[in-house]
């Protein structure tokens, strides 16, 4: 008998949706203004005043905040970007797609970040930005990468996809760099089914990637059709369509307003696994680095056969048995052929990504789990690995 039945399967990463998001929704679509309007410039304010710095701009995704970041930056055809070869293929895709080279740097294999020493290594006299993230809401090491970003006039874009509550001595992720990208995909922290955020330190930054984003237009929908009268608009750039909808920062307005509610009861299962799990033979997320807040976005246990006796794929194939849902972030970036085949990157260039990529799983982690949600989770592991 599984651990839950097959009709109680536990999704991973199930949004925490109340009422007052279906409200606020439903509002939206009575008044007729589903496309970008007040709730999106409301929920823009709402979301730099959670971070204490920084000018926003909500878009459709966190890919589409990391392209138009990365063409904010004027950066050219040749130009190169580091990034960590241990994240989703988007933060890779978007430097595809700004014209650039992504060059990526291995990991620290204690935190799973970009390790500043190996960016150091990757940089040449082409490189142009660097493009960290902080994997699983553990923030990077910014005075490094910040420092090597002054050594060598480099710009900064943070991928925040796991990290809006994330801190790093006192300062938000996603306020450091030039640039800061959020996502509210499904399965984040703060979600709007799909949705992004591009957060920047100056007000030009900004308001050039809000025409960027809208087609290159100078001015944006809602004002143009507003009741002081029609208004030309001006394409200045071969810009995108890349905005929010109120409908989405209908969703988003009160998910954040629960962000650190959900942040504790998260913080409260990752204590519940970080317990039950010490005296088996996986392994666990390190602590976090001091003076650091870790955003809890994914619980990652490491599955090496030689001590678990069973490799991570058949632990993912035991746990779907036991009817609980499990997810892997990421195989790395290298183990795709498109990279191999068209940048050369060899598995054995960044080791420590490939290796833990080939271990990583991550336990359901949601805000949504009941106390019984999680005794079955873990109840489930230590079936798995005693099989
Ligand atoms: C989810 C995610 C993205 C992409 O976010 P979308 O909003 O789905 O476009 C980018 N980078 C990382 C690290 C992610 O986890």
């Amino acid at each position: 008998m599984p651990v839950r039945s097959k009709d109680n399967f536990l999704v991973f990463g199930a949004p925490r949706i109340e009422q007052a998001e279906i409200d606020e929704v439903v509002d939206s679509m009575k008044s007729g203004w589903l496309g970008t309007g007040p709730k999106v410039a409301r929920f823009e304010k709402d979301f730099s005043s959670y971070l204490g710095s920084g000018h926003a701009a909500a878009c459709n995704s966190c890919t589409a905040a990391l392209h138009l970041s990365l063409v904010a930056l004027g950066l050219k055809p040749g130009d190169e970007v580091i990034t960590t070869p241990l994240t989703f293929c988007a933060s890779v895709n978007a430097i595809i797609h700004a014209g650039c080279t992504p060059v990526l740097a291995d990991i620290n294999p204690r935190t799973m970040n970009i390790d500043p020493d190996c960016i150091r290594e990757k940089i040449t006299s082409r490189t142009r930005a660097i493009l960290p993230v902080h994997f699983a809401g553990r923030s990077c090491d910014m005075d490094p990468i910040m420092a090597l970003a002054e050594e060598f006039d480099l710009k900064v874009v943070e991928d925040c996809a796991h990290a809006i509550e994330t801190t790093y001595k006192g300062q938000h992720a996603g306020t450091f760099g030039d640039f800061g990208c959020f996502s509210f995909y499904v399965t984040k922290n703060v979600c709007t089914g799909e949705g992004g955020m591009v957060m920047a330190r100056t007000e030009e930054d900004i308001q050039n990637v809000k025409v960027l984003g809208l087609h290159g237009m100078s001015a944006d929908a809602w004002k143009r059709f507003s009741d002081d009268g029609y208004k030309h608009y001006e394409v200045i750039h071969a810009g995108f369509k890349y905005n929010m909808m109120d409908i989405q920062a209908a969703i988003g307005i009160h998910q954040l307003k629960r962000v650190e509610e959900n942040f504790i009861r998260r913080c409260e299962i990752w204590d519940m696994y970080q317990e039950a799990f010490k005296p088996l033979t996986v392994g666990q997320p390190a602590p976090e680095e001091p003076n650091t807040r870790h955003a809890r976005h994914l619980y990652t246990l490491m599955l090496d056969p030689v001590p678990c006796g069973i490799d991570r794929d058949e632990f993912i194939m035991r746990m779907t048995r036991q009817n609980i849902g499990t997810g892997v972030h990421y195989l790395a970036v290298p183990e795709h052929p498109y990279y191999r085949e068209h940048y050369g990157w060899k598995l054995e260039d960044t080791p420590h990504a490939v290796a833990l990529g080939r271990q990583t799983v991550s336990l359901p982690l949601s805000a949504k789990l009941t106390d019984n949600d999680v005794a079955d989770v873990i109840e489930a592991v230590k079936l798995c690995l005693e099989d």
